[in-house]
């Protein structure tokens, strides 16, 4: 008996991932590259995409919690890993016997860390985190003298070891933006401070995707892309880059049929068929990631073309029209939702249609949709 080919799947090309790793490490211009695997690889999968990029040369792994970080290291990747972003009650003795950097952001996750790293009898390896500007995750000014001064003794006595300072833009997709030279003057002198109390990091980032490929004045010792190992243009008004698309979410027809004019369809009939003409069903739909947002304005590429969708996005399914079908598509065909081959639907023209970012479409497949992996 054979299984059949999922209804719905996500297609990974980790080659393309590899691909883009080159791109980002051409640009970072001697800088280590950190891939950033969060989210569950952006939605590609993290242990893989970790593999790949790790293959094609990067250095390091971030991810967001520490749950994220240690199941990396459960899946064999031994490379370093940062993970920035966990409350102060976190698993910090699992970090530390799994031999994971965690971001530090206030005096409360110092004294979490350092009191797990004293149960676990090891160092525990920081990242200190200094909000720059962005407002949201990181040493504020005002705390960074009080914390100084408790990392300086416990640095001292070998329970914490000062792997990285770091940063994140606010205005990074805007390159030229006056910000990101203030966040990079402002990460500079909070490094000096540090270095003048006798704290000095192993290595110092702030550049992410959009920062990497345009600003390389931010790249200091490492770069940490993320949206671009997938593929996707940081600042689209500048161009792809080089970079390819990993990620292709497609399905196929499921069925094949004429309609006659002034034939409603799906839920609502919010579309009337304007004319005899043949629909194909399509068997994705929002529980699988498609938006119901997008009902009636997505295309969907099969064999090449393009086809309108028509009617509601429901949960399980959307209706595309064939028109008198000239191609023959017939039941069974491979149907590209989006995907990174000139011609097809992106993820870009989604985002664009929805008014969001292509990352938010990237993480939208879900559900029934299988994922699998290709390599070239
Ligand atoms: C998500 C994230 C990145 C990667 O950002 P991209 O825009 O996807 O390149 C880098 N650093 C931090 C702290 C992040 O949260």
């Amino acid at each position: 008996m054979t299984v059949s080919a999922a209804q719905a799947e996500v297609v990974v090309d980790l080659a393309a991932v590899r691909h883009n790793i080159g791109i980002l490490a051409e640009h970072a211009r001697g800088a280590d590259v950190m891939a950033v695997v969060k989210a569950d690889g952006y939605n590609h999968g993290a242990a893989e995409v970790a593999r790949a990029a790790l293959a094609a040369g990067a250095a390091e792994i971030g991810t967001t919690t520490i749950g994220e970080a240690v199941a990396l290291r459960a899946a064999g990747i031994d490379a370093p890993i940062l993970c920035w972003l966990n409350t102060s009650d976190a698993d910090y003795l699992g970090a530390v016997r799994a031999g994971v950097e965690v971001a530090v952001p206030s005096v409360a996750h110092l004294r979490a860390v350092t009191a797990a790293a004293r149960t676990a009898g090891a160092p525990a390896a920081i990242a200190l985190k200094v909000d720059t500007g962005l407002g949201r995750n990181g040493v504020a000014a005002a705390e960074f003298p009080d914390l100084l001064a408790e990392l300086g003794p416990a640095v001292a006595d070998g329970t914490v070891r000062l792997r990285a300072m770091f940063s994140h833009l606010a205005q990074a997709d805007i390159p030229r933006h006056p910000m990101n030279g203030v966040q990079r003057d402002r990460l500079a002198e909070a490094v000096a401070t540090a270095t003048s109390h006798g704290l000095r990091p192993d290595r110092v980032h702030l550049a992410n995707s959009a920062a990497t490929l345009t600003r390389p004045d931010l790249a200091f010792d490492l770069v940490r892309p993320g949206i671009a190992v997938y593929g996707l243009s940081p600042v689209p008004e500048f161009g792809d880059f080089g970079l390819r698309p990993a990620m292709t979410f497609r399905a196929r027809v499921t069925l094949v049929k004429r309609l006659r004019a002034g034939q409603g369809v799906s839920y609502g009939h919010r579309w009337i068929a304007p004319r005899d003409t043949t629909v194909a069903l399509i068997p994705a739909g929002y529980a699988d990631g498609v938006p119901r947002t997008l009902s009636g304005r997505f295309d969907v590429g099969i064999d090449g073309a393009r086809y309108p969708s028509v009617g509601r996005v429901c949960m399980d399914q959307v209706v595309v029209d064939l028109g008198d079908n000239p191609a023959g598509i017939a039941e069974g065909d491979p149907v590209v939702l989006f995907g990174g081959d000139p011609g097809q639907p992106t993820a870009q023209e989604w985002a664009d249609t929805l008014d969001t970012i292509h990352y938010e479409i990237v993480c939208a497949p879900r559900g029934r949709a299988v994922r699998r992996y290709v390599d070239g």
